[in-house]
């Protein structure tokens, strides 16, 4: 199996897919971060077919109960425990009530992927979004992916990101005996 296309933008959400945490809580220091079982996995699978892989999370809490500083400590706590980084992390640390244009369902944070993306690379040809949060719950992670166009894998119970994001790269993927 194999990548035959243009580079994709793959976009994880952090909470709940990366890191373990409960929807509607938050991790407020590097003292609560504990990576989930299968992130690395995902991760290696992302950056084996894109350079162009990001983090985009609504941190509210960020306007609250952190500093800008503590959400780059929780980043590289999350980064030391998988063991690998992606290319960048886009946080939205806006309250939930402030109508700014970042907090997923927002797109802001794609056009900012993208802008970073675009610096090396002119237009990627698809795009994933690995969440947790479906649906029309505040903060959607599946609406991001219909806002923005891209195709969204879910993570649940039964399914953990590396599981969700090969599932929904697997149409993408050609085997060596299709030829090209
Ligand atoms: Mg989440
Ligand atoms: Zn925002």
């Amino acid at each position: 199996m194999g990548w035959d296309h243009d580079p994709a933008i793959i976009y994880f959400d952090r909470d709940g897919v990366l890191n373990e945490m409960e929807l509607g809580t938050y991790v407020n220091s590097p003292e609560d971060v504990k990576a989930t079982p299968k992130a690395g996995e995902a991760l290696r699978l992302a950056m084996g077919i894109t350079p162009f892989v990001f983090v985009v999370s609504n941190q509210a809490g960020a306007h609250t109960h952190f500093s800008a500083q503590t959400l780059e400590q929780i980043d590289d706590e999350l980064w030391r425990q998988i063991g690998l980084q992606p290319l960048a992390s886009v946080y939205c640390p806006h309250a939930k009530d402030s109508g700014c244009v970042c907090r997923k369902p927002g797109t802001r944070m794609a056009e900012v992927c993208r802008d970073i993306t675009e610096i090396v690379w002119r237009k990627p040809t698809v795009e994933f979004v690995v969440g947790d949060n479906l649906g029309r719950r505040e903060g959607s992670d599946s609406a991001f992916a219909a806002a923005i166009g891209a195709h969204f894998a879910w993570v649940h119970a039964e399914t953990d990101p590396a599981r969700a994001l090969f599932d929904v790269l697997r149409p993408f993927m050609v085997s060596a005996s299709q030829g090209s």
